[in-house]
């Protein structure tokens, strides 16, 4: 109400003389007034709906109203009119009983004079307005409360007392009574991690040092676990600067950090096994090929591990075996190594551990050993039992004083892991400066041998096997040659342990079987009678693994028209350890048929020989390494034959070197020999020949 403004007073007054007296006296007044007066209340609250006014003055004792509901009615009728009551003689406690309701003044109507009438009705306005913009203020900061996330504190800084919003508590689990007004009720919930930090910031901020309090911290809720909460404040502060009151928000970023988490997590781990990925490996690898990698017993070796079948089983069995077994062999390692040693997955079925302070000689190779063992046991995937090998090649930071960053350090160990992978013998390899140059040339070997696969770039040599009894012709052994464009003929060591790796022995397996079948059916037609009576293919134990053995074994019989007889299969003792009933079933599917089984390398592989008594296998054949040493291990061999006959199986000696040898075997009444002084492997058409002369030809 500015001071040329009209102010519009409503006047409920009966008695005429009281409202013609007030009347005047706010006429006279400086301001400008616009008085309406009405007689009766019903008359007033009628004038009220009709026009709008700033102030009602109101005389308690109307005609058509007692003094207790007067104002009530009259408030009622208009809640946002400042009311000004008129009072007598006797109604001045009934007054302050309605100011106490929310009149905003009274006024005795003996004491009425222009000054203080004028002054009442301005405060009265003025109030109104003041309690209109507080009560907005307080409804918006009541809904601003109600409708956000955050929970809201009010701390007194000298009481020491808190105000906690129901949203604060609820964000914590907790109803309303359930927390009380002390700071602790914070403090004391806060993560015993996060507690120093947030107190630390909490008190910079009492003291004047930072423009606002903000920290992110967990708090444990009602249910005992904690959630990630951003706390937000401001410190009130007194004219000496002394914070005397902290106020602020509480919200809840559980899932924003868990994100972030999260996604921090993700950045640096393998998702499949949760191991650590190639980015962690190498930011390890280059702080510790900077930080004295190249003294002694600071020096970590990398060893660089790859699963031998892997690609086999993910390609036959699918990938969620592939996956379980990735995850399963992830945990083995975890298991094989000390709690500070690093283990990562850096590509499909290759890992990497690091290993700390390998000082001590052959620490690597020994913790190779171990995870070699580990790896070693059986596999269980739903359905399956599988053993899976793996070939490990070490490098150590500084050994060849090259290594200037982490990934040079990982590309040696992967080489010599190469070579690992390419040896019969060695299954963990220490790198050396000879790999480096070896290893370039076996990268281009896979995709060779795909194209060997392709264009059938191998030829099969035949060796003989004998009869002892009567030094005639029992059978051949088909071996496979890589004719290689440019390396000329390779022998099976070069390159089958490598076939095995990649999967593709199974495709060579294919081809051999098929040539061997055609050969033996060229023969057949060919030589009549003299034909050999039956051709040994090798199959890798990959094979085992395929449920569509049989269909193969039968496809390639089919196509040149031999009889199951004429075609023997030799499987390694390695390859027949821990069989699956699927596989005895399938095997027991070819010998059903009229197939052979022969055990190859018997003595070689396994303590275990259970595997014989389940295995319809018809012949053992010794390994070379017994053969070689037939005087001194006499006992052992003849322990061989023996069992072998007592299972019902005959017994092929291999590697018959000499005649010394050939005698001493045929003493322990081993039934065949195969060896170079028996007939070293031939092409065919050398075979061919032989056979022409004579087809009991060795002799
Ligand atoms: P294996 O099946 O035990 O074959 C016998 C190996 O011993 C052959 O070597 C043969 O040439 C060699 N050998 C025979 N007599 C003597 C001897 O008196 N002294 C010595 N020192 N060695 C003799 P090769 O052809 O190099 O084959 C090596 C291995 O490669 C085979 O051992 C077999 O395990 C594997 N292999 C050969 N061909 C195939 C094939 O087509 N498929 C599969 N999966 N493996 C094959
Ligand atoms: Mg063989
Ligand atoms: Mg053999």
């Amino acid at each position: 109400m500015q001071g040329t403004e009209l102010t519009r007073v409503l006047l409920i007054e009966d008695n005429p003389d009281d409202a013609r007296f007030a009347s005047r006296l706010l006429d006279r007044s400086e301001h400008a007034h616009a008085v309406t007066a009405r007689t009766t209340l019903a008359d007033g609250l009628a004038a009220i709906r009709e026009s709008p006014f700033d102030v009602l003055l109101l005389d308690l004792l109307l005609p058509d109203s007692s003094p207790p509901h007067t104002f009530r009615r009259a408030q009622e009728a208009a809640p946002e009119l400042p009311i000004v009551l008129l009072t007598g003689h006797d109604d001045g406690e009934m007054a302050r009983a309605a100011i106490r309701r929310g009149a905003q003044d009274y006024l005795p109507k003996q004491q009425l004079g222009l000054e203080l009438l004028t002054r009442t009705i301005r405060y009265a306005i003025e109030r109104k307005q003041y309690e209109r913009a507080l009560s907005e203020s307080e409804r918006r900061y009541d809904l601003v409360l109600r409708a956000t996330a955050d929970g809201i504190w009010d701390w007194d800084l000298q009481a020491n007392r808190v105000y906690y919003s129901p949203r604060w508590k609820a964000l914590l689990g907790f109803s309303d009574p359930a927390i009380g007004d002390s700071p602790d009720e914070w403090l004391e919930r806060i993560h015993s991690d996060d507690g120093p930090a947030i107190r630390r910031e909490l008190d910079r901020h009492l003291q004047g040092e930072t423009d606002r309090f903000e920290g992110e911290h967990r708090l444990r809720t009602a249910e005992g676990t904690f959630r990630w909460m951003l706390c937000r404040g401001l410190a009130e502060r007194d004219a000496n600067g002394r914070a005397v009151r902290m106020a602020g928000s509480l919200s809840d970023v559980h899932a924003r950090r868990m994100a972030e988490e999260q996604l921090r997590h993700d950045a640096l781990h393998d998702p499949l096994t949760g191991l650590y990925n190639r980015r962690v490996l190498l930011e390890h690898l280059n702080a510790a090929v900077q930080s004295g990698g190249r003294t002694n017993d600071r020096s970590v070796a990398v060893l660089f591990i790859d699963l031998d079948r892997f690609k086999h089983v993910n390609d036959s069995l699918g990938h969620r075996a592939g996956d379980e077994l990735l995850q399963e062999a992830g945990r083995r390692l975890i298991r094989a190594v000390r709690p500070g040693d690093l283990v990562c997955r850096v590509s499909g079925d290759e890992f990497v551990v690091v290993l700390h302070d390998v000082g001590a000689p052959r620490a690597p190779e020994r913790a190779a050993d171990r995870i070699h063992r580990v790896l070693d046991a059986p596999f269980h995937v739903p359905g399956q039992r599988l053993s899976i090998s793996a070939s490990i090649g070490v490098a150590i930071t500084g050994a060849h004083g090259h290594h200037k960053e982490g990934a040079e350090v990982l590309r040696d160990a992967d080489r010599a892991m190469y070579r690992a992978k390419c040896s019969r013998q060695q299954r963990t390899v220490v790198f050396d400066p000879e790999i480096h140059r070896t290893t370039t040339e076996a990268v281009h070997l896979e995709s060779e041998l795909r194209n060997a696969v392709r264009h059938n770039q191998f030829e099969l040599h035949y060796q003989p096997i004998v009869e002892l009894g009567t030094g005639r012709l029992a059978g051949l052994e088909a071996l496979v040659r890589w004719q290689h464009p440019e390396r000329g003929l390779l022998h099976p060591e070069h390159f089958m342990p490598f076939a095995e790796h990649t999967g593709l022995v199974t495709e060579v397996d294919q081809c051999v079987l098929a040539e061997a079948s055609r050969q033996a059916d060229r023969w057949r037609r060919g030589l009549n009678g003299s034909a050999p009576k039956c051709v040994s293919v090798n199959f890798s134990a990959q094979h085992l693994d395929r449920a569509d053995l049989t269909d193969r074994f039968q496809g390639a019989l089919n196509e040149s028209g031999l009889s199951p007889s004429a075609i023997r299969l030799e499987l390694t003792e390695q390859s027949l350890a821990n069989l699956e009933a699927s596989v005895i079933r399938r095997l027991k599917g070819l010998t059903d048929r009229g197939v052979e089984l022969h055990i190859d390398d018997f003595g070689k592989g396994y303590s275990s020989l259970d595997y014989l008594h389940q295995f319809p296998a018809h012949a053992l054949k010794i390994d070379r390494s017994f053969v070689s040493r037939v005087d001194e291990a006499d006992t052992l061999v003849r322990h061989m034959v023996d069992m072998g006959h007592e299972l019902d199986m005959q017994v092929v000696a291999e590697g018959l070197e000499t005649e010394a040898q050939l005698h001493a075997i045929r003493n322990l009444d081993c039934d065949y020999g195969q060896g170079y002084y028996l007939g070293r492997p031939l092409e065919p058409e050398q075979v061919t020949r032989h056979l022409e002369r004579d087809p009991s030809w060795p002799n």
